[in-house]
């Protein structure tokens, strides 16, 4: 028999979330990190990478053809980027609300880009956009075993237990 913990973990979605090079070189990542936290989410993976260009166009290989796509991919491979997998119900779709609209001038204020970005090509921050995204994402970035499954202390007192 599951107890009410896990059942409760079994049913959480995953977001894959990064701090792309310019939000690591401002000195935003606890910022950023804060406010996933603060909400109640529950990081279950980390960890700093420089991807390579290769590897950034397979991540973005949805926008292969859109003008910007080179530029992008050369931008998220030019120095470290904070990778990281965030689980909470609804996280996926939230998580896109707390970052906020892709260009920074259309971000609502209070939403990470809509406080923190300017321009759509230096928006600080990247989250998966539905499930099957985050599916591809997580494993695109992670091993499975990087991923940690644990009860957090604040958990009853985020989802309560009805
Ligand atoms: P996201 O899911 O909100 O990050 O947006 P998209 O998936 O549409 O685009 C991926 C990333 O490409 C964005 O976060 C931007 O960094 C970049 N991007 C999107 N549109 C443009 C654009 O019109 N110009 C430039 N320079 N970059 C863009
Ligand atoms: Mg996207």
């Amino acid at each position: 028999m599951l107890l009410d913990q896990e059942v409760h973990a079994a049913e959480f979605e995953r977001t894959f979330i990064a701090i792309k090079p310019d939000g690591v070189q401002r000195g935003l990542i606890s910022e950023i990190i804060a406010r996933f936290e603060r909400k109640g989410f529950k990081l279950v993976a980390i960890k700093i990478v420089v991807p390579s260009k290769e590897f950034a166009q397979k991540h973005y290989h949805d926008l292969k053809e859109r003008p910007f796509f080179n530029g992008l991919c050369e931008f998220l491979s030019s120095g470290p980027v904070i990778a990281m997998v965030w689980e909470g119900e609804g996280v996926i779709k939230y998580g896109r609300k707390l970052i906020g609209a892709t260009d920074p001038q259309k971000s609502e204020p209070g939403t990470i880009r809509g406080d923190l970005a300017v321009v759509v090509g230096r928006n600080i921050i990247h989250g998966s956009d539905g499930p099957e995204t985050a599916k591809d994402e997580i494993s695109l970035w992670f091993k499975p075993e990087e991923l940690v499954t644990y009860t957090s202390n604040a958990e009853k007192w985020v989802y309560g237990n009805n």
